[in-house]
Formats: C-alpha cells, sequence, structure tokens
C-alpha cells in the first residue's frame, strides 16, 4: 500500500515557492531584474517606454519594417504606430502561414493627464487641472512627489519634449491634502470619494510676477517660466499630451531584494520581459510578434489600442511581403496575452479566494479567465490552449501557477486577450502577479517577473 506523502505527491497539486523550485537561478533573478528597473525608470510613459524599447531593437539589429521588403528567416524588424505602439518580429524558418507566436502587453498605466486648459491661479498657489486616466484609486495620488512627462507641439510646429521631476535637482509636483487636524468632514467621505477627481490639482507653483498691478500674477510667472524653458504659451497645452506620474524610481524591497517596488509594473513587467524574449530570440520555427500597445488601461479602445486593426494591418503587411494567406497566419497563430495578475495580499485576504489566487514568487501566472460577473468580458482560453501551455512552460522548466483575479463578483477586469482572441488567434493571459495594481508603488516578485520571461523566450522558441 502507498503510504499517503507519496501518495499526495503523485495526485495533489500546489505552486512552489520559485526559490524552492529552481534555487540555482535566484542569482540570474537578480541580475535579469537590474535590465528590468531601468525600464522602468527609463520608459514611464507609453511614449517613452517606446523610445527605449526602440533603442534596444536597434542595439540588437533590429531594422523597421518597410512594406515589401524582402524577409529571410532569422530577420529581425520592428514597426512603431504613432510613437505609442512598437511591434517587433523575428521571422521564422517555417511559412508565415503556420501561424505567428504572439507575445502582446501594453505600455500605458493608469495616471493624470493634464487637461486641455490646465493652468489656473487660486489663492495665491498655481495649479494644474488633471484628468486620471485608467482604474485609480484617487486618494493614493495625493501628498507624493510627481514628475511632468509628455510632448506640446508649438505654433511654429515645433515638438517639445516634456521630462521633469525625474533628474537629481529637478523640481517636482505634487497634489496636496487636507491636514487630518481639519479633516473632519472630509474623514466622513467614503474611501471612493475621500479625494474626487476635481480635486486631483497638481501643484506647480507659488511665486508672482513682479508686477503688483498685474492680476493672477502667479500664473503669468509660472506661465512665463514654462515658455523660457519650452517655448510653449498657455494655448499650446491644448496640442498636448503631458502625464503625471510618480516622481519616484524603481527600487528593491525588502531586506532580502527579492521584490521590486516602482510605479507602471502593470504591464511593464510584462512588456519587458516580452521585449527581451524577442530579442534574445534566434531562427525561431514560428515568426515571432511582440506587440507592446497603448490605452489598454481605457478598453484598448482608439487607434493605439489593440481594438483597432494596427496589429492587424502589421500581420497583412507582414503576410503580403511573403505572399501567405492572413486568414491563415491568423487561424493557425497563438497568443501570449501579456498580462499582469492580481497578487494575494494577505492584510486584505478577504477580497481573494485563496486556493484560486496567484501568489508573489510562486512564477508567472497562467490566467485562463479574466472579466468580472460570470466572465463577462473575457476571453477564457479553451483547455487545449490551457494544455499547450501548460505543457510548453513544463518542459522548459519554468516556475509558474494559476489563479483568478479575486473572489468571485468582487469586481473583475480584462486584457488584449479578448482583441487577439477576435482575430481567431488562440490566446492565454500569461503575467506576473502585482501587489498595489495600478497605485503609483506596485510590487512584483523578482522571480516572477524573471519566470514570466523565460515564459515568453520558450514561446518564442518554441517549435510547436
Ligand atoms: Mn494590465
Ligand atoms: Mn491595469
Amino acid at each position: 500500500m502507498e503510504n499517503a506523502k507519496d501518495l499526495a505527491a503523485k495526485l495533489l497539486y500546489k505552486a512552489p515557492h520559485a526559490a524552492d523550485a529552481q534555487p540555482e537561478r535566484m542569482a540570474e533573478v537578480q541580475a535579469f531584474c537590474e535590465g528590468y528597473k531601468k525600464f522602468l525608470d527609463q520608459g514611464k510613459t507609453e511614449r517613452e517606454a517606446v523610445t527605449y524599447s526602440e533603442q534596444l531593437l536597434k542595439e540588437a539589429g533590429y531594422r523597421p519594417f518597410v512594406r515589401g521588403m524582402q524577409l529571410q528567416p532569422g530577420d529581425k524588424v520592428y514597426y512603431i504606430n504613432r510613437e505609442k505602439c512598437i511591434l517587433a518580429s523575428t521571422i521564422g524558418t517555417r511559412p508565415l502561414e503556420d501561424g505567428l507566436h504572439i507575445n502582446a502587453a501594453h505600455i500605458d498605466a493608469p495616471r493624470l493627464d493634464l487637461k486641455p486648459m490646465p493652468l489656473y491661479e487660486k489663492d495665491d498657489l498655481a495649479l494644474f487641472k488633471t484628468h486620471y486616466y485608467g482604474g485609480i484609486r484617487k486618494y493614493q495620488w495625493v501628498a507624493t512627489p510627481l514628475a511632468l512627462h509628455g510632448v506640446v507641439y508649438k505654433n511654429d510646429g515645433e515638438k517639445v519634449e516634456i521630462r521633469i521631476g525625474e533628474e537629481a535637482g529637478d523640481p517636482v509636483f505634487c497634489i496636496t491634502d487636507l491636514l487630518p487636524h481639519l479633516a473632519a468632514d472630509q474623514n466622513k467621505r467614503t474611501l471612493a470619494d475621500g479625494v474626487r477627481g476635481e480635486e486631483l490639482n497638481i501643484l506647480v507653483g507659488s511665486l508672482p510676477f513682479a508686477d503688483e498691478e498685474a492680476t493672477e500674477r502667479i500664473k503669468l510667472y509660472t506661465m512665463q517660466l514654462l515658455n523660457e524653458k519650452y517655448g510653449i504659451t498657455e494655448r499650446d497645452f491644448i496640442r498636448a499630451e503631458v502625464e503625471a506620474v510618480p516622481a519616484a524610481r524603481a527600487a528593491d524591497v525588502g531586506f532580502d531584494r527579492g521584490l521590486v517596488g516602482g510605479y507602471a509594473q502593470d504591464d511593464r513587467s510584462c512588456a519587458y520581459t516580452a521585449l527581451m524574449a524577442e530579442i534574445e530570440c534566434t531562427n525561431p520555427a514560428f515568426t515571432t510578434l511582440c506587440v507592446l500597445t497603448d490605452k489598454e488601461e481605457i478598453g484598448s479602445v482608439g487607434y493605439t489600442g489593440l481594438s483597432s486593426d494596427f496589429m492587424l494591418n502589421y500581420i497583412r503587411k507582414l503576410a503580403a511581403c511573403t505572399g501567405a494567406d492572413v486568414v491563415e497566419v491568423l487561424e493557425h497563430s497563438r497568443c501570449l496575452s501579456a498580462d499582469v495578475s492580481a497578487a494575494y495580499d494577505p492584510t486584505f485576504s478577504d477580497a481573494f479566494e485563496a486556493r484560486n489566487s496567484t501568489y508573489v514568487n510562486r512564477g508567472v501566472a497562467l490566467i485562463k479567465y479574466t472579466g468580472s460577473r460570470g466572465k463577462g468580458g473575457t476571453n477564457d482560453a479553451n483547455a487545449e490552449m490551457m494544455d499547450y501551455a501548460v505543457r510548453m512552460l513544463d518542459k522548459a522548466g519554468v516556475v509558474w501557477q494559476t489563479g483568478e483575479l479575486g473572489k468571485v463578483d468582487q469586481g473583475g477586469g480584462g486584457t488584449v486577450a479578448l482583441m487577439i482572441a477576435s482575430l481567431g488567434v488562440d490566446t492565454v493571459d500569461l503575467g506576473v502577479p502585482v501587489l498595489s495594481m495600478h497605485s503609483p508603488f506596485e510590487v512584483t516578485a523578482k522571480a516572477d517577473v524573471y519566470n514570466t520571461y523565460r515564459a515568453f523566450a520558450t514561446f518564442a522558441a518554441s517549435e510547436v
């Protein structure tokens, strides 16, 4: 008769801690995440993430994709959509009709966008009005240093880039909050209502233009400084995209340095790992497609979101280069929809169902479905695609786990999986578990980031 321990080992399952599963890889885990933290600091907006990704691709020998170009197996090309999305491919040895291996992550993140007419003066302070982008808990964005990133077009057509609050010596900006002594009324608000959208006003100035006869002198002086530094006028904010993001840099978290803390790890943890996997892929069987997209956080809408045809058009153009039938290409393609999952938080365990949650340090999370209210708005990968992914991860020795986004009916969310699945591509969600997701300081485990990279690299190089 078998003893219980042996039988349990054979029949029962629990995802191991990554450090127990692969102690020999923990040094490599640390090294890999140095590049990751740099990626987080260099690319705090979708435009900056594209610029930095392009730089990494060019250094790795990628050429800009041009319609009609001759493509040979092993060739590496990239394409940029409106400075906010980047697509990269390594041409496979198999014909394109055999399908693509797609890794799709997003590079937009929750933040505060300046309104078209942001600058105003009130009671001796100059402030910027903002409109938040994506799902934020508004109270998390007050009383913390913010940096401003973006572009402004001037009357003469010149594009001015703004990036202030990041370097040592730069000024930073912030949203003020009430002192506890005077917060009696505010404390009666619910947490969701504690800080309101129209209260997310960024403090940007306090000194007046030196003419006591003038009105709105603090606004005027602030605008004068902006004009001196960037050559812009108030009217130019109408043709600008300026985003306020946390000024803090990515950092190791914990005495053991096992975690990374930083802004926009949803979904840069998947974008960086997908990009590294793409870059390091040489002579794959299937042509790869790494797509880093914009607008996921507001529903993948618009011409830089995956609801538009920009990725499909790239595939069409790629297919045209080799005379491949696009329907065949799509029908035989597979996609890892690379997005983060909610990591189980012991402090707020009530929001999770422990048996079906993802945990930091248990490896990359393979997620069959996301969505809300009875799987509404999810891709829900079929068992065959789950089998494909499990088999692939097991074969490569990737540390992985599974789970879903919190308790049933607790809330929910979606990813780009829907949009890619709607092209008829076999798609499953896979990514890094994140603590404090959508906050100014999200936390991931380095071992999970590393194993996510290994999952994407395995998929890019996979011969099946
Ligand atoms: Mn995401
Ligand atoms: Mn998100």
